[in-house]
């Protein structure tokens, strides 16, 4: 059944009392816009920290009239590539970082990968990343399709080359596609999807879903994904059996927290840490600091003492 589907660009609420010195504040208040979507989803569309995308001053709707439809939305990156060292054929999605990134913070907003490493920072990319994200707040439907297909290319070529097929759909995102588009799970229930999330209720429901309690799709893993606001919420799901994602620099130490860290860089086959991880409780996915991530002062990058960088110059996490 149709559903109107409020779009709130830089919407209030998260990652507040930061400010993005690209975004235009006075635009703010005004900034939404009513669609008609063909299924029964709410999404807030958030700012972003991407300094290249057109989000900053473009509703959804001219971006796609600027830049055109996209037709392909799964790409395969670097450490994508990596993942074949474990059999593993893996795409992902990359959408324009914070958008859809309801817990995102001030730090993971400025350091994300998404816009700072690699192509990642070419404008190619950026106007790549805003042209998928406006088409799926424009026409859900289209972008599904599209995604379909993907899926289905990466399937026949998962089964060319003898891999298993996996996706991460949240490649610069966190969209809840569980509860979104729950049927694509169904659908394509040979595929491995794999995702990280700051949200903790998601994870929580992934790790109920492992032990039969919830019905959280079984071929999706999470890993939750600490920044410098939510140690407390993360240190709540080690206990409870969760991986963690931490970004390091410059170097990975071999505990966190008094939990095991694994090379997160070795492959991007998250769904796989489960039986890597050293023991059977939480675990630590280890993830070293790429491009201007670096040099972060907010505290997302862990510095190698172990200590969160805010910690060591005394700023409040
Ligand atoms: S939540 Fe993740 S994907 Fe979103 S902006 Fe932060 S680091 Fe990037």
């Amino acid at each position: 059944m149709p559903w109107p589907l409020a779009l709130r660009v830089w919407g209030e609420g998260v990652g507040q009392g930061g400010r993005l010195p690209s975004v235009d504040q006075g635009r703010q208040k005004d900034r939404t816009l009513m669609t008609r979507q063909p299924t029964a989803s709410r999404l807030r569309v958030l700012r972003t920290g991407d300094p290249q995308s057109m989000f900053h001053y473009h509703h959804p709707k001219e971006i796609l009239e600027r830049l055109g439809r996209p037709s392909r939305l799964l790409s395969s990156s670097a450490k994508s590539e990596k993942s074949r060292s474990v059999d593993v054929l893996s795409r992902s999605m990359y959408l324009t970082p914070g958008v859809f990134c309801p817990r995102a913070s001030e730090g993971c907003l400025r350091a994300c990968l998404g816009h700072t490493s690699g192509r990642m920072t070419m404008l190619q990319s950026a106007n790549a990343r805003d042209r998928r994200t406006a088409l799926y707040a424009v026409d859900q439907e289209h972008f599904m399709d599209l995604l379909r297909c993907d899926l289905r290319l990466l399937r026949e070529d998962a089964r060319r080359e003898g891999m298993t097929p996996a996706v991460r759909l949240n490649g610069t995102s966190d969209a809840q596609w569980e509860t979104l588009h729950g049927e694509l799970f169904v659908e394509f229930d040979d595929i491995d999807f794999y995702d990280y999330t700051k949200v903790p209720s998601r994870v929580r429901q992934f790790l109920l879903g492992r032990r039969g309690l919830s019905d959280f799709p079984f071929n999706y893993h999470l890993t939750f994904s600490l920044s410098e606001t939510n140690a407390a919420e993360a240190r709540s799901l080690l206990a409870e059996g969760a991986g963690v994602a931490v970004v390091f620099w410059p170097s990975l130490p071999e505990t966190y927290w008094g939990y095991p860290v694994i090379d997160g860089d070795k492959h991007d086959a998250r769904f796989l840490d489960d039986e890597e991880a050293p023991t059977r409780g939480g675990y630590v996915v280890g993830l070293r600091a790429k491009g201007i991530a670096r040099e972060d002062l907010s505290g997302f990058v862990v510095q190698q003492a172990g200590e969160p960088a805010s910690v060591k110059r005394g700023v409040a996490a």
